[in-house]
């Protein structure tokens, strides 16, 4: 038996062909750049969201940039994220030319320690970035406080959390910007990559618009230093197909989740914590135990595609070296990279697999439990 992560002819239904049709006529029309179907996806992921307005970019990691470009961040400025974060969250910081200070993570919701904030503010801080990591919604209401009262912008990283909530509202319409990602691996996914920032603001939508396309207001006409990095179109087209799927597929994701839970309950590992007032949309699907390693072992032998999410933290990165973090300096981080491991989670993974793979790991505990007996 094999248990994959992926299942991409799933996510497209039986009616593939019709998409498969309006991608043709887009190719052979020529309609590939900022096209009405940009608009279309962008119109239809902001009432999704609830926000008004979105902006397709090439990627997440520039969606970030480019929201801390518009939000004026730059040299000198500090924006404050944690360090078990994916690798994505810091190299956007750093595209934005800002100076990124961590905090460690929570041992128990492993989403930023949101009590660590206060003290990591300064005055060159402009920006904090919450990550909804693995899909769970961060806490929000200490960090909105924090936001007011020290003047600090809120960004959420939310590639990870399209249409998880709190506060009965959607991850992404907390901070000034939410950014999104539709890197193939993610909830909403694209067939290649792409991202997206969503904002309330009209000047920050303005402003994310013309730092895609080179800075232009109108052709040729460069106000402001940009990139170029605009959502593709025949990947937003393929985007306004899936999301219509997009609040099944999450609760599905939900149902497996908690058959996992239930299955898994009285054996020696732990999960993320649950928050009262949420709806986590399991992009990852995380156990933790200190025989990390060898279950994942014994796991990938059994056929079953687990993986580890993250193995090092961004402060022991080498791309990160110059920025002078030390081993220790975030405990939590570093055990929670040596001891969790994504189980495969999936909307259409069916019962019978999360039977096998939990089956799988009670059998490899029973033997670790049986060696350490006999030993
Ligand atoms: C996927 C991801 C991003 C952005 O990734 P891209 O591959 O650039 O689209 C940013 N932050 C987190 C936490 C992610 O998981």
């Amino acid at each position: 038996m094999k248990v994959s992560r992926y299942n991409y002819h799933q996510q497209f239904g039986e009616e593939v062909d019709s998409l498969v049709g309006d991608l043709r006529r887009m190719l052979l029309e020529g309609r590939y750049i900022l096209s009405e179907e940009v608009n279309a996806f962008e119109q239809s992921f902001a009432d999704f969201l609830g926000v008004k307005h979105v902006r397709g970019t090439n990627t997440g990691t520039d969606a970030i940039a480019i929201a801390l470009m518009a939000l004026g961040i730059g040299r000198s400025d500090g924006v404050i994220t944690q360090a078990n974060t994916f690798n994505a969250t810091v190299t956007a910081i750093r595209m934005a030319g800002a100076t990124p200070v961590l905090v460690d993570a929570d041992d128990g919701t492993w989403l930023m320690d949101v009590s660590q904030v206060a003290a990591a503010v300064t005055s060159r801080t402009k920006v904090l970035i919450p990550v909804h990591l693995y899909g769970k919604p961060t806490p929000m209401l200490t960090l909105l406080e924090i936001a007011r009262q020290r003047g600090i912008h809120l960004v959420e990283d939310a590639a990870q959390a399209h249409g998880a909530r709190i506060h009965g509202r959607v991850a992404g319409s907390f901070g000034v910007a939410g950014c999104f990602s539709f890197h193939p691996s993610k909830n909403l996914a694209a067939a290649g990559d792409a991202g997206a920032v969503a904002t309330n603001e009209d000047f920050l939508a303005n402003r994310v618009d013309m730092i895609r396309s080179l800075g232009q207001r109108t052709q040729n006409e460069h106000i402001v230093p940009g990139v170029n990095s605009k959502l593709d179109a025949l990947q937003a087209r393929i985007l306004s197909w899936k999301l219509p799927h997009l609040h099944e597929c999450n609760s599905r994701r939900r149902i497996v989740a908690g058959w996992y839970r239930e299955r898994l309950l009285e054996l020696p590992l732990s999960f993320q914590a649950e928050g009262p007032d949420e709806e986590h949309v399991y992009h990852l699907f995380q156990i933790r135990t200190d025989g990390r390693d060898a279950l994942l072992s014994y796991l990938i032998k059994s056929g079953v595609d687990a993986v580890v999410r993250y193995p090092i933290p961004i402060h022991l990165q080498p791309a990160f070296a110059d920025y002078g973090w030390k081993k220790g300096q975030f405990p939590v981080a570093e055990r929670l990279a040596g001891e969790l491991l994504c189980l495969p989670i999936r909307p259409d993974l069916s019962i019978s697999d999360v039977d096998y793979v939990t089956d799988c790991i009670r059998s490899f505990f029973c033997n670790v439990r049986r060696r350490a007996a006999t030993a």
